[in-house]
C-alpha cells in the first residue's frame, strides 16, 4: 500500500473518496476547477516543509535558495500574465488577499464603498459578518432593480455622498462585464483607491477574453484556483511602486507568518500553464460553454439574471418554475451534479433557501466538455427541474436515470485517469 494508506488509512480512505467523487460529478460550482497533475506534484512537494518568511533575497531563515527560485518565477510570470510591474504571490487565499489590501491602505473606521453579497459581492467586500464590514465603515453599492445590472451613477452617487478611501470592484455572482474604467473615474473624482477583486475572473482575464482591470485599478487582488486553474491561494498586483512596498508589508509581516512555499510551487506551475497558447483556448471555450448553457436552460423556462452572461458563470432564477436554491441544490446533486444555492438580486428568500443557484463551466471546460455537452448537461438539470416540480422531495428515479446519464458523460471526459 502506498504511504498514506499505511500510516493513516481512514484519511487515505476519504481521499480516495473524494477523487472517486470529483471523477464521477459534474462540477458546476462556478468558483472551481480542476488543476493538472503538475499544478498537485508541486503543491504536494517538500517545499511544505521549509519557512521562508520575507521575500526572495531578503530572507529572515537560512536554506531559501530554491523558495527564491521558485517564487520569483512565480512573481514573474504572474507579471507577465497579467502585464503589471510588482506581484504578491503569498497570500493563503483571496479573503487574505483583501485583508492585506486593507491592511495597506486603509484604517479601521475609514469609509470602503464596496459591492452588497446580496447583489454578487464578497463578503471581503464590507458585509457586515467579515472584518471588512465589522472594522471598517462599508457602505455597498447593488445591482439595478430592472436590469440586474451595475448602476454606475448609483456608485458615483454612494462614493460622492460618503467620499470612500477605498473603492472595490469584482464579485463572486455577477455575469456581465464590468466597466473597470468607469470605476477608476468614479474613485479619482472622489480621490478613493481603487481596488479589483478579479478572483472569478481571473483565468478569462489572463486569456484575453474578459477586460482586464489591472491597467485601471490602483491594486488588483485575485485568488488562483477559480478559472485561473491553479492551487488555492490568493495573488496581488499593483502597477505603482509605493502601493507594492505597502502590500508587501502588510502580507509579511502585517497579516501573515511564512508564506506556504508548497502553494506558491504550485502557482508558479499554474502561471506557467496559463501563459501557454492553449490556456487562450480554453478560458474561451469556457465563456462559449456558459452561453451555451445559459441558451438551452432558458429555453427550458428557467430565467437568467440579466438574461445571459458574458463570462463563467450563471445565476439561474428558479422563479418561473417555482423551486428554491437549496432544495434544488440537494437535488442535483443526487444526480450526480454540484452547484450551490446562490440569492439572486432582491432576492426574497433567506439566504439558506434562495430562489436561485450559481453555475459555472470551469471545471466542465477543463475536463474537455464544448457546447454540444454543455447543452446536454443543461438537459440533465431541466430533467432533475421538472420532477422535483412534481416531486418536492425529489424524484428517486429521475434522479437515478439523470445520475446514469451523468456517469456516462464523465466517463466520456475522464480526468485524473492514473489516479
Ligand atoms: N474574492 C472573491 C470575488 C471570491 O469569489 C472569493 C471566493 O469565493 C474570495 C475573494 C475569497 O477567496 P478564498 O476563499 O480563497 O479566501
Amino acid at each position: 500500500a502506498d504511504p498514506l494508506t499505511q500510516a493513516d488509512p481512514r484519511i487515505a480512505k476519504a481521499l480516495g473518496q473524494e477523487l472517486g467523487r470529483q471523477k464521477g460529478q459534474i462540477e458546476l460550482i462556478a468558483s472551481e476547477n480542476i488543476v493538472s497533475r503538475a499544478v498537485m506534484q508541486a503543491q504536494g512537494s517538500v517545499f511544505t516543509n521549509k519557512y521562508a518568511e520575507g521575500y526572495p533575497g531578503k530572507r529572515y531563515y537560512g536554506g531559501c535558495e530554491w523558495a527564491d527560485a521558485v517564487e520569483s518565477l512565480a512573481i514573474d510570470r504572474l507579471c507577465t500574465l497579467f502585464g503589471a510591474r510588482y506581484a504578491n504571490v503569498q497570500p493563503h487565499s483571496g479573503a487574505q488577499a483583501n485583508t492585506a489590501v486593507m491592511l495597506a491602505l486603509v484604517k479601521p473606521g475609514d469609509t470602503v464603498l464596496g459591492m452588497a453579497l446580496s447583489a454578487g459581492g464578497h463578503l471581503t467586500h464590507g458585509a457586515k459578518p467579515a472584518l471588512s464590514g465589522k472594522w471598517f465603515n462599508a457602505v455597498q453599492y447593488g445591482v439595478r432593480e430592472a436590469d440586474s445590472r451595475i448602476d454606475y451613477d448609483e456608485v458615483a452617487r454612494l462614493a460622492r455622498e460618503h467620499r470612500p478611501k477605498l473603492i472595490i470592484a469584482g464579485f463572486s455572482a455577477y455575469p456581465r462585464v464590468i466597466d473597470w474604467a468607469r470605476f477608476r473615474a468614479i474613485a479619482d473624482e472622489v480621490g478613493a483607491l481603487l481596488m479589483v477583486d478579479m478572483a472569478h475572473v481571473a483565468g478569462l482575464v489572463a486569456a484575453g477574453v474578459y477586460p482586464s482591470p489591472v491597467p485601471h485599478a490602483h491594486v488588483t487582488t485575485s485568488t488562483t484556483h477559480k478559472t485561473l486553474r491553479g492551487p488555492r491561494g490568493g495573488v496581488i498586483l499593483t502597477n505603482d511602486e509605493e502601493i507594492a512596498k505597502k502590500v508587501n508589508a502588510a502580507v509579511f509581516p502585517g497579516a501573515q507568518g511564512g508564506p506556504l512555499m508548497h502553494v506558491i510551487a504550485a502557482k508558479a506551475v499554474a502561471f506557467g500553464e496559463a501563459l501557454q497558447p492553449a490556456f487562450s483556448d480554453y478560458a474561451r471555450q469556457v465563456v462559449a460553454n456558459a452561453q451555451a448553457l445559459g441558451e438551452t436552460l432558458l429555453k427550458g423556462g428557467l430565467d437568467l439574471v440579466t438574461g445571459g452572461t458574458d463570462n463563467h458563470l450563471l445565476l439561474v432564477d428558479l422563479r418561473p418554475l417555482g423551486l428554491k436554491g437549496n432544495q434544488t441544490e440537494v437535488a442535483l446533486e443526487r444526480a450526480g451534479i454540484t452547484c450551490n444555492k446562490n440569492g439572486i438580486p432582491f432576492d426574497t428568500e433567506k439566504p439558506t433557501i434562495t430562489s436561485g443557484i450559481r453555475v459555472g463551466t470551469a471545471a466542465i471546460t477543463t475536463r474537455g466538455m464544448r457546447e454540444d455537452d454543455c447543452r446536454e448537461v443543461a438537459r440533465l438539470i431541466l430533467d432533475v427541474m421538472q420532477a422535483l416540480r412534481r416531486h418536492p422531495e425529489g424524484d428517486a428515479k429521475v434522479e437515478m436515470l439523470v445520475r446514469e446519464q451523468v456517469h456516462a458523460l464523465t466517463s466520456r471526459f475522464p480526468i485524473y485517469p492514473n489516479l
